[in-house]
């Protein structure tokens, strides 16, 4: 349940909310908004302790959550979580592109595309080097090798990085490179891994699980949330279905129910949701213009080369292209998109 405090209560009233739930052996979480203060009950509530704490001072209402997770949902959180990564901010009125190969596979293959993905305006570059493979015997990624190119791109580039983090044993490897940690689809019910990037406190994104409903989803997240870790966003990147002409069905309609549920920033992935690269800029298109906060695309110098995900891989020509058909497209819905970062840090 949440507690809903009144205009203007005071810093001793809420004290005296959160000693109430903490007698009742329930955890609470605070929410301070520009106009209201709002506590989460956390835990197994009793009906008796709605009127218990609808009685103390200060106290305007209290509503039952009615979805199993709570810090996720909007009715917990009602303004919108923004992530911060350097001096960007993803959940913001810009919308933000991710764009990368599906693996880090050299020096050059990934120099040579965050150049030309920043040249065309993309803000946050991404790359695998731990991959998640169906097959044992297709290619796994580099490894911490791959991190260590990944820090290096950056370097040149002031793009910050996102990867993929697969084990809780590697989260705190892949933190000390990554600027934003990737759970990929075949690990969001991974458990231990969650509340490790949880304790992480680093900026993350939850890719939705193959078949996972939007409660999975949220609830994973919710895991995530409860080790502390509000920095997250949530990535849809096509679900299975009957369908096999595609390699997943982009659900452009979770977009706007992430949206209306939640507060997590809530990024697209066209690539994956399509598996075919002539999908993938009408599908972005799609999912800028349902709301999304940020896409994030494959791209490679050479796709038909690409050691893994090539199929879906835009080269920089059409990436280039499609940042141009993007830019209208986010200020029709009364967006923009946001540029790269203009110096290089040294
Ligand atoms: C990826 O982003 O490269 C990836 C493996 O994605 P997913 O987990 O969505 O399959
Ligand atoms: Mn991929």
């Amino acid at each position: 349940m949440i507690v809903v405090m009144k205009l203007g209560s005071s810093d001793e009233q809420v004290a005296g909310v959160i000693k109430r739930i903490e007698a009742a052996g329930l955890k609470e979480h605070l929410s301070r908004g520009v106009e209201r203060t709002i506590i989460g009950v956390l835990g197994r509530t009793f009906p008796e302790l709605r009127d218990m704490l609808e009685m103390l001072p200060g106290v305007d209402e209290v509503i039952p959550v009615s979805k199993p997770y709570k810090l996720c949902s909007r009715e917990f959180h009602p303004q919108d979580t923004t992530v911060k990564v350097g001096e960007m901010t993803i959940g913001g009125n810009e919308i933000v592109v991710i764009a990368g190969p599906c693996a880090v596979e050299n020096e050059q293959q990934l120099l040579e595309t965050a150049k030309a993905v920043k040249a065309a305006g993309a803000t946050i570059l991404r790359g695998g080097v731990f991959k998640p493979s169906t097959s044992p015997y297709h290619f796994r990624g580099l490894g911490e090798p791959g991190l260590q190119l990944l820090a290096q791109i950056k370097k040149e580039t002031g793009l910050p990085v996102i990867t993929e983090v697969m084990s809780p044993h590697e989260v705190e490897l892949v933190a000390r490179y990554a600027d934003i940690l990737q759970i990929g689809a075949r690990n969001m019910q991974n458990f231990n891994l969650l509340e490790e990037v949880g304790r992480s406190g680093k900026p993350a994104m939850l890719k939705r699980g193959l078949s996972a409903t939007v409660q999975e989803w949220l609830l994973a997240a919710e895991y995530i949330l409860a080790q502390g870790n509000q920095q997250l966003m949530l990535c849809e990147r096509g679900i299975r279905t009957f369908e096999t002409y595609t390699r997943n069905t982009m659900d452009i309609s979770v977009i706007p129910v992430i949206e209306k549920v939640s507060h997590l920033p809530i990024i697209a992935d066209p690539s994956h949701g399509t598996g075919k690269w002539y999908l993938v800029a009408p599908m972005a298109l799609a999912a800028a213009a349902a709301g999304a906060d940020g896409l994030m695309i494959e791209v490679h110098p050479n796709p038909d080369l690409a050691l893994k995900d090539g199929a879906q891989s835009l080269n920089f020509g059409n990436f280039q292209q499609f940042m141009s058909q993007l830019r209208p497209v986010a200020a029709a819905v009364g967006r923009s998109v946001a540029s790269p970062p203009l110096e290089v840090k040294s």
